[in-house]
């Protein structure tokens, strides 16, 4: 029987490499239903090869068109609303690509429509961890990452007891300013930043990684997705990208996942898991190659020490970690700020926050806090 799949964010990156994939697996997948932002060409290449007969975009017009060119096209939904909506349709199988803090809600409709749900999105596990586990818990609905470092962990945790765990070891490209000094790194302008080593990426999340915010939110992440403390979780700087992340257990036995740096592979897993189908990468071949290791330099980076600051305080404080770096990689990307005002404005947030941090905050205060730092954000400059 064919799994049922819809996707949010079909024309992103995580999108695009979820297609890519489910071309391979025609006969085992089925995509009913996804939806899109503004890329209507992109759309309609994905409903001449899937028919798939629901989808959702941003504009109105855009799903009117299509709907009027394609008859197996059955309804179209629009608009934030209309996301939401699509995130409702039952199927087996939802993959959430949808970046940023605003997938919070569709990803929590999600739960009552999905078996499995192949999770991309990083933003809404940083500010809403919990609520996520006990939705999980209590709709029985299956979490695989599809982030790698997160794929990895749950790859090398398979068949383990969690109290056998001693660590979690996230490993981090370093970006593409691994190596800059704390001097230098004041001038570097977004297009430095864009052009990242290894992996080809959003915009968003390639600043995040130059930063190592993204590893941040990634130490957030893992510490609410594998229900594990702060304290188990490390990060090492592992430039080559092939080691995607490492699970240490109490005998000290090490257990990692490597392959090449390519998003199809943990897209792959996480709709077919636990088979291990046919590759659509190719091989890693291990000869002639160098795999280094470095602690992270928390001095040049401060980005990822006001992560483990902001789980330590816990409560809302993980939404203003976010929120305040969104923004601030907004304006860094508009040249209104610098490279190294990022950080900062995080920690500005943050300290801003410290008295009115709620411990065990509904959705709609996590969001109350969102629009709050949004806005304290856009009144100063
Ligand atoms: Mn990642």
């Amino acid at each position: 029987m064919k799994k049922i799949v819809k996707i949010l964010g079909a024309t992103g990156s995580i999108g695009k490499n979820s297609i890519d994939v489910m071309k391979n697996f025609t006969n085992r997948l089925e995509l009913y239903a996804f939806s899109f932002g503004y890329n209507v060409r992109e759309a309609e290449e994905i409903l001449k090869r899937f028919s798939s007969p629901y989808i959702a975009s941003l504009k109105k017009e855009d799903v009117l068109y299509l709907k009027k060119k394609y008859s197996f096209i059955k309804e179209v939904f629009w608009g934030d609303e209309g996301i939401k909506e699509l995130a409702q349709i039952d199927t087996d199988i939802t993959v959430m690509g949808i970046s940023g803090a605003e997938a919070i809600i569709p990803t929590m409709k999600a739960f009552d429509s999905s078996k499995r749900i192949a999770l991309a999105n990083k933003e809404s596990i940083v500010m809403a961890g919990p609520i996520i586990n006990r939705l999980k818990r209590e709709k029985g609905v299956e979490i695989i990452p599809v982030d790698s470092e997160h794929s990895a962990i749950f790859q090398s945790l398979v068949g383990e007891r969690r109290e056998d765990i001693k660590k979690i070891i996230l490993t981090a490209s370093g970006g593409p300013f691994r190596n800059l000094s704390k001097e230098k790194l004041k001038y570097v302008r977004p297009e430095d930043a864009l052009r990242h080593p290894v992996w080809h990426m959003g915009k968003k999340v390639t600043i995040d990684s130059s930063t190592l915010a993204n590893k941040g939110l990634e130490i957030i992440e893992a510490v609410y997705l594998f229900e594990v403390s702060l304290s188990m979780v490390d990060v090492v700087i592992h430039p080559q990208s092939i080691v995607h992340s490492l699970v240490e257990f109490n005998d000290h036995s090490i257990k990692a996942q490597l392959g090449v740096p390519d998003m199809r592979l943990p897209i792959q897993y996480a709709l077919f898991y636990p088979e291990r189908t046919d590759a659509v990468v190719r091989p890693l071949s291990l000869f002639n190659r160098t795999l280094e290791f470095y602690p992270p330099d928390p001095d040049r980076f401060p980005a990822l020490s006001l992560a483990k600051e902001a789980l330590m305080f816990g409560g809302t404080m993980t939404t203003v970690y976010n929120r305040a770096n969104e923004e601030a990689v907004r304006l860094f990307l508009d040249k209104k700020i610098s490279f190294i005002d990022i950080p900062k404005l995080i920690e500005k947030e943050m300290e801003m926050h410290k008295n009115e941090i709620i411990v065990a905050p509904t959705l709609s205060e996590i969001l109350e806090v969102d629009r709050k730092v949004k806005r304290n954000i856009m009144n100063q400059i």
